[in-house]
């Protein structure tokens, strides 16, 4: 209920039915409605979130039916998500087949950095004219998967659009959600994009080979992250040097369980 959200500097609110408290920004990229007025902004919003989860429940009634297991992917950008899923394809390929829902603003360049491992990739350009660019929605997926040969997939992953703030707020008919996030990003983050950390089930940490480098305090990050998500299992990774041994597992129990 209530939902509301800016995402242009990662301030986030929640509020129950009420006031929208307005806030002075630069630019309006994150208002979704273009509503002058809170209460005709939250219901505007109400209204796109309950269409939105009527879809996100037909994706996954869809992807129920052909037996595809999906994982909403998301970070900020940068965080590694193109290069971890370049080598989860590479690595699955002989086991499960995969399918990529790649969202991106604009360009093709991370989609195409998925061509050629063996799995289906659907691209969607946030871009091009849909209800929000900075993430990706339950229709924007609904039409990917319309491209995408389901019956002939074991495993989707939708690399979301690099962003720590709407995603989150979005469901998309995924069955689980997943998180990349990148030591050089700090270990404040949990708490300043709670509603992403709460979000996901898995926070991959990527680019651990940089932690000699860097002021990244780790134990404190579980520690941040727990206060938002006690339930949310980290997995160290190093994605540019394949070493994700430990995000592959985790991919193979959810699929196994299916
Ligand atoms: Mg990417
Ligand atoms: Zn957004």
């Amino acid at each position: 209920m209530g939902r509301f959200h800016r995402h242009d500097d990662g301030e986030w609110h929640t509020h129950d039915h009420g006031e929208v408290h307005e806030h002075e920004h630069h630019d309006d990229v994150g208002d979704h409605s273009g509503y002058q007025t809170g209460a005709e902004r939250i219901e505007v919003l109400e209204a796109i979130f309950d269409e939105n989860d009527r879809l996100a429940a037909a994706n996954q009634a869809a992807l129920d039916a052909a037996g595809v297991i999906a994982v909403n992917l998301m970070s900020s950008p940068g965080a590694g998500k193109t290069t971890l899923l370049q080598h989860t394809l590479a690595a699955l390929r002989d086991e499960y087949r995969c399918g990529v829902v790649e969202g991106d603003i604009a360009t093709s360049l991370d989609a195409d950095k998925l061509s050629g491992l063996g799995a289906q990739v659907a691209l969607l350009n946030t871009g091009a004219g849909f209800g929000g660019e900075c993430h990706l929605d339950a229709p924007m997926v609904a039409h990917a998967l319309e491209g995408l040969n389901l019956d002939t997939l074991d495993l989707l992953i939708i690399e979301n659009v690099g962003n720590l703030v709407c995603p989150a707020e979005f469901d998309v008919g995924a069955h689980h959600k997943a998180m990349v996030f990148a030591a050089t990003e700090g270990e404040d983050k949990p708490l300043k994009y709670p509603v992403m950390f709460a979000a996901v089930e898995v926070v991959v940490l990527n680019k651990i080979d940089l932690l000699p480098y860097l002021d990244f305090d780790e134990s404190e990050f579980a520690a941040n992250l727990a206060k938002i998500n006690p339930h949310a299992k980290i997995i160290r990774a190093c994605a540019t040097k394949g070493d994700i041994s430990e995000w592959l597992d985790w991919l193979r129990t959810i699929t196994a369980a299916a």
